[in-house]
């Protein structure tokens, strides 16, 4: 077990009495590194200091604290969590793990491997990803080992499972083009838990451990900016804790685990334009890039700023995938099939955010959702057409070509997968915004500080900073635009959250 934190000139009550979160215009003015460090003006000292107590964090303490160090781990808010403790919790995971096995599904890490970087984008993190597969049953092995339970039960559907199960196909591998990639598999591993709770589970099962282990952890106190010696090497943290600046003096070393930054506005429109016009901002209000800019401030380097995740997600019902998505130009430009995180990179990437979904008599959405405003319904695809305000006969011309097709079972274009292609055919046809700003499109961020794959934080000239090592959404991991599965974010943040609390411990992972 990790020895205690040493708070000098601090008493524990001190600390927790009346702890308060400073705005995060004020956070935003003190990222820059403190250079020098004053002998005796530590508040308190630890080992390691991690800093966020969502997924990643909560694996780096756990790690470093079993490796031997003293560990503290600080929250800027009042509850422990973060947007990890939001989500439905679903790890992406394959190669062949434990829970695959027992529901006789087949896997490889080849095929893992080959789905992720084929599908990723261009400059896919290669190494990380290998890494991941390789060690994914592993990892999995270590999430139950925490106490993170799963059933044995297998989802069908393409959507987050409600009903027990906690197996399914979380993202793209069953769309064009990666089934031609990799040979599909279901990868999203989904903690037991009453409907989409599955992030509270786990991240209740990660926390229980953290404390188990006899971590220090303290909610209501902000990082500001890192203590950093003359050599460049990092020293310490200086925080804000109800309203005063304490400098933390971490001897072996900072793992920076506090999360994106979705909500600092200025940041997404500076650097992930794209993401800004979309309705909603999808984590938690801790989300504001400060652990990012912290690394910034000293030096690091930060990758994939404008990357993240748009999503749209229009199934459930899976039925409506038999309708078709447009541009603005009135042409299909994916795959309607595919997982949701590609449609909603596709239409806020490639299309100005733009789009529309056209559906038939038994294509329609349920009149019920609010997710996607119904703009306009006609007895003809001409009508509609007009309607929308499309270029003439453009829609016309779409619908004619994908019809003619999809009667002979075919989809020249996008490969569709043949479940959900049929020619569209029945009134009334209805059209349906998706359009980021107006429809429902989440979004968070996958930019960060440039790690290793142990997690130490790299300069612009591909130096490590000693001492400085970064997790989860506060450092470029796997995820990437498209974001092609679910479970891929939490996925990263425990896998590589537990390498930088080792290293950041000073052991090195297998
Ligand atoms: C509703 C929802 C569902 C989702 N479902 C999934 C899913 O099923 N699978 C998946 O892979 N992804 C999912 N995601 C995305 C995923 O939850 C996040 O990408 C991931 O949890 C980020 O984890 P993290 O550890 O990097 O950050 P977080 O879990 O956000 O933790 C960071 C913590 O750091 C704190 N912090 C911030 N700044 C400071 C500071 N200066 N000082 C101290 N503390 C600070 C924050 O308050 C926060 O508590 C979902 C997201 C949402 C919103």
């Amino acid at each position: 077990m990790a020895s205690s934190v040493d708070h000098a000139g601090l008493k524990r009550r001190q600390l927790l009495a009346g702890l308060g979160v400073a705005s995060a215009a004020g956070l935003a003015a003190a990222v820059r590194a403190q250079p020098g460090a004053q002998p005796g003006a530590w508040d308190m000292t630890t080992d390691v200091l991690v800093v966020g107590s969502g997924a990643a964090g909560a694996s780096a303490a756990i790690e470093a604290s079993q490796a031997g160090a003293a560990v503290l781990l600080i929250e800027s808010l009042p509850r422990f969590g973060g947007s990890s403790a939001m989500s439905a919790g679903v790890v992406y995971a394959g190669g062949g793990t434990a829970l695959q096995r027992a529901l006789g599904v087949r896997d490889s890490v080849e095929a893992m491997s080959a789905f992720i970087a084929g599908m990723s984008g261009p400059q896919p993190p290669l190494e990380k990803i290998q890494l991941y597969c390789e060690q994914s049953p592993a990892h999995f092995d270590w999430l139950v080992g925490q106490g993170v339970r799963y059933g044995e039960k297998l989802a069908t559907a393409m959507s987050v499972p409600l009903d027990g199960e906690s197996l399914y196909f979380s993202g793209a591998e069953r769309a064009w083009p990666a089934r031609e990639l990799a040979a599909p598999a279901p990868r999203g591993h989904v903690p037991l838990g009453p409907g989409m709770t599955g992030g509270r589970t786990l991240m209740e099962a990660l926390l229980a451990r953290v404390r188990a282990l006899g971590v220090s952890m303290l909610s209501g106190i902000e990082a500001r900016r890192l203590v950093v010696a003359r050599d460049g090497r990092i020293l310490g943290m200086e925080v804000s804790m109800n309203g005063e600046r304490k400098n933390i003096r971490a001897r072996r070393g900072v793992v920076l685990a506090s999360g994106g930054f979705i909500h600092n506005r200025e940041m997404v429109r500076l650097y992930a334009p794209h993401l800004y016009e979309c309705s909603v901002p999808w984590g938690n209000i801790g989300d504001q890039g400060v652990g990012i800019n912290i690394g910034i401030g000293a030096g690091a380097a930060a990758l994939r700023m404008h990357q993240g995740f748009a999503i749209v997600p229009l199934y459930p019902p899976e039925s409506v995938l038999a309708g078709i998505v447009v541009n603005a130009a009135a042409q299909r430009f994916v795959p309607e099939d595919t997982y949701y995180g590609v449609l909603g990179d596709a239409i806020a990437y490639h299309q100005q955010g733009r789009a529309w979904l056209i559906t038939d008599r038994d294509s329609h959405l349920p009149p019920q959702q609010d997710n996607f405003p119904q703009l306009a319904q006609a007895n003809t695809i001409g009508d509609l057409a007009e309607q929308l305000g499309f270029p003439r006969g453009a829609l016309q011309h779409t619908v004619a070509y994908y019809n003619r097709n999809a009667l002979n079972g075919e989809d020249p274009l996008f490969h569709k997968s043949p479940a959900y292609l049929r020619p569209l055919q029945g009134p009334p046809y209805r059209a349906w915004n998706l359009s980021v700003d107006q429809a429902f499109v989440p979004a968070h961020t996958f930019g960060g500080l440039h790690t290793t794959v142990d997690g130490q934080v790299l300069d612009g000239f591909g130096e490590a900073i000693p001492g400085l090592y970064a997790a989860g959404r506060t450092a470029a991991g796997l995820p990437a635009a498209p974001y092609i599965a679910s479970g891929l974010s939490v996925g990263d943040c425990t896998f590589f959250g537990r390498r930088a609390g080792l290293a950041a411990a000073g052991r090195s992972a297998a």
